[in-house]
């Protein structure tokens, strides 16, 4: 499954004319299994054993080289550091507000929104962003 969503990814690299470093490719795995909306730091410690000439800089470029060909999301919380999402298909977080964790979470795209917002406000609205929040599973029952 994540196997065949990586070759997905590296051909879109390859029709963006984006070349597939070593480096590249293994952010663009990271990403794609781990589950947990990494921030480029996640990604530095998590793969700075495998490339040691690594920095967070160029975590960050591959980042958004990713993003702007629409392979990644990038989620971005104020002054704290964004986190990354490898985007799959359309869907809504929600945040445990003691750890920090985001889940995923499916719903059909709240589309009326925009075209609300459009109609209201005479915006040509370019996309929406819903969080929930709460407390996670793990701490529930931890506290
Ligand atoms: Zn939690
Ligand atoms: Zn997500």
């Amino acid at each position: 499954m994540s196997e065949h969503k990586l070759q997905e990814a590296l051909d879109t690299l390859k029709g963006s004319n984006v070349r597939i470093t070593p480096q590249r490719h293994a952010v663009l795995e990271y990403l794609i299994n781990a589950m947990i909306h990494p921030t480029a730091d996640d990604i530095y410690k998590a793969l700075e054993g495998k490339f040691p000439n690594m920095s967070v800089a160029t975590v960050y470029n591959n980042l958004r080289v990713f993003k702007e060909i629409g392979l990644v999301r990038e989620l971005t919380y104020g002054d704290s550091s964004s986190r990354f999402d490898f985007n799959t298909t359309e869907h809504y977080h929600v945040i445990c507000d003691h750890c920090g964790k985001i889940v995923d979470f499916h719903y059909p795209s709240l589309d009326e929104v925009e075209s609300l917002a459009e109609q209201v406000t005479g915006f040509e609205v370019r996309n929406h962003r819903m969080e929930v929040y709460g407390t996670c599973s793990d701490c529930k029952t931890s506290h």
